[in-house]
């Protein structure tokens, strides 16, 4: 069990799944910078959360629902947190995270709502089988199952990002397709930094050849 002084943020796990070291500068050095795309997530997640709470049939609608889990050690909110009529009477609750891209061929969107399904489950003492992710690209909503696989994956990043932002080290740069659309590429400089860290790996090398 984690103390309340010990709890990461839940989008600490997207962070990452994306790249450890946009991780660590973000929940390690305290750095951020947005881009187009962080900002047009931020309003679509800003505009989720400012529709307000409503009842539609058998469905009503939480939204910016505060999370936390002291088994995983995380705190968080959520976007918006529907809770279904079931047949005894009972709601269900089905947590919905909105996204501003598409569907990635990676498991991180999946992974940071079934964290907030696992919150869900540990605050309002359920269990939770599925939610849904909503992409603003493609206006489709995907049906995600909180099944075995998907809460061992989670659980095993959640461990993973605890130990990065507890060590305190910041992992060096490794140049991917997926800087082109970090927030941080301009600080982080990854071509640079990894030509820089070859070169010196080299001299090194020369060096301490006989
Ligand atoms: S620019 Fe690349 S290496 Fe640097 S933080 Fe972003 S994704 Fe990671």
């Amino acid at each position: 069990m984690f103390d309340d002084d010990d709890l990461i943020m839940i989008s600490a796990l997207q962070h990452y799944c994306f790249c450890p070291r946009q991780c660590a500068l973000i929940h390690v050095e305290q750095v951020w910078s947005e881009n187009r795309l962080t900002a047009e997530g931020r309003l679509m997640h800003e505009r989720a959360h400012e529709e307000g709470g409503e009842s539609r049939g058998d469905v009503r609608i939480a939204r910016a629902v505060m999370l936390r889990s002291f088994r995983l050690g995380l705190i968080g909110m959520a976007d918006v947190v529907e809770f279904h009529r079931l047949k005894d009477g009972r709601w269900q609750p089905f947590p919905v995270e909105y996204k501003h891209g598409k569907p990635k061929a990676d498991d991180c969107d999946k992974v940071q709502l079934c964290a907030q399904a696992i919150c869900l489950e540990e605050m309002m003492n359920v269990k939770i089988p599925g939610g849904a992710l909503f992409y603003g690209k493609t206006r489709r909503r995907l049906d995600v199952a909180f099944d075995e696989n998907l809460r061992l994956e989670t659980e095993s990043i959640v461990q993973q990002t605890h130990e990065l932002i507890s060590s305190g080290r910041t992992p060096p740069p490794v140049y991917e397709k997926r800087c082109e659309s970090c927030s941080l590429l301009e600080g982080c400089l990854p071509k640079k930094m990894q030509k820089k860290r070859s070169v010196k790996a080299y001299l090194s090398r020369m060096l301490s050849d006989p």
